[in-house]
Order: structure tokens, then C-alpha cells, then sequence
């Protein structure tokens, strides 16, 4: 992973029809992502002790100032959000289907996990699906802007899939309907490009 000044990644992909709207995801990314990676790079600046870290190595690090610790979070999450999806989604590798199986009980198994936890998730935060420390995949929600690569977050793992749960990432579209908006980005999904972070673990 690169150190500071870090960078918006451009999007891979121009629009994600009809699951997200245009204008979401382009505020989302150009606005949203772009302010965060902003402000880390202003909270960076101001601490020489942090200069030369890669986002991986910052978001290791314990007590962390909280303009460091949120704008780093929602700058991987988000990179890791915009990687998980791809216009009209993909079908999971052999290996990947197989370890849901294993870990899930079938595909729809971890489709109700993601969308159980994901509800039941109050206020703004984060889903992943990560491959934990003991090698199986696992579920789970972080809140505001932590992410699995923080040592105190509340699921710890290699982020395989990450879903956006603050407001701005559906509210234009979706409006209260949160299930609704889990649903169409359960469509997006990039399953090959979640079975290539599975085999670089
Ligand atoms: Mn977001």
C-alpha cells in the first residue's frame, strides 16, 4: 500500500445501473471518498511521527488521533467498497463457492448473514466479509469509519468484501429503505474479484 500523500483510486467503472444511481455514486466517490482522503492527508501532515506509513501500517497502529483514525478507516473501507462491486456482478470462483459452502452453508446462507447484520447495525459503520485469523470467512459490521485491519475493531480479518452502511451510500435512491438498497448491492457483487484478495491471504 502506498504512504501520504495518498490518492482517490479512480473508479473501475463508470456507472453501476440500475442497483445504484449516477448521481449516489459519483457523489459518493467524487465528494464523499474524495474528502476523506483530503483530510488524512491534512491529519498526516501535521504528525511527522506518521509520515511515510502505508494506509495498512496507520490503521495497525494503536490510539491513533480520532482525524487520523476516521479519515484512514473510511479511506481503505470505501477503496475496499468501490473493489467489491462490478456492473451487473460476477459469479464466485470454485475455491470461493466452496469455502461459503463450508463457512456459510450455501451462497444464500451468507446473503441472509450480510443482510442480518447489516440491519441490525445501528447508526453509520460498515459489513465485511473477512477471512479471519483461524483461515474461515466471517461476517460482520465495524462502526463509523474502523475497519478489520484496526487492532480494536470489532471484526478483525482480511477484508474481502466491504458494504457501505452510512446513509449517504443509498439515501438519494433508497431513502429509509435500507433493505432495500442491501438487496441491490447484493447484485453488484464482484465475487472474482473477492476470490482474488481470498487467494493473495
Ligand atoms: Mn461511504
Amino acid at each position: 500500500m502506498p504512504s501520504a500523500p495518498f490518492r482517490l483510486p479512480p473508479l473501475a467503472y463508470a456507472s453501476l445501473p440500475p442497483a445504484i444511481d449516477d448521481e449516489t455514486l459519483h457523489l459518493h466517490h467524487g465528494r464523499h471518498h474524495a474528502a476523506y482522503v483530503e483530510k488524512l492527508n491534512a491529519a498526516v501532515a501535521e504528525r511527522p511521527s506518521l509520515s511515510g506509513l502505508s494506509l495498512a501500517a496507520l490503521l495497525a497502529r494503536p490510539r491513533l488521533h480520532a482525524s487520523v483514525r476516521n479519515n484512514a478507516g473510511q479511506h481503505h473501507a470505501h477503496s475496499c467498497y468501490w473493489k467489491s462491486m462490478v456492473p451487473g456482478g460476477s459469479d464466485p470462483t470454485p475455491a470461493l463457492a466452496a469455502a461459503i459452502v463450508r463457512d456459510f452453508g450455501s451462497m444464500e446462507g451468507l446473503k441472509a448473514k450480510l443482510a442480518d447484520v447489516s440491519m441490525a447495525h445501528f447508526g453509520t459503520g460498515w459489513a465485511w466479509l473477512v477471512k479471519a485469523g483461524n483461515g474461515r470467512l466471517a461476517v460482520g459490521t465495524t462502526a463509523d469509519g474502523d475497519t478489520p485491519l484496526m487492532p480494536d475493531a470489532a471484526i478483525r480479518g482480511v477484508p474481502l468484501l466491504a458494504s457501505d452502511l452510512w446513509e449517504h451510500a443509498w439515501y438519494l435512491k433508497y431513502r429509509n429503505e435500507k433493505a432495500r438498497y442491501l438487496e441491490a448491492f447484493w447484485t453488484l457483487i464482484d465475487w472474482r474479484s473477492v476470490a482474488g484478495r481470498l487467494a493473495a491471504c
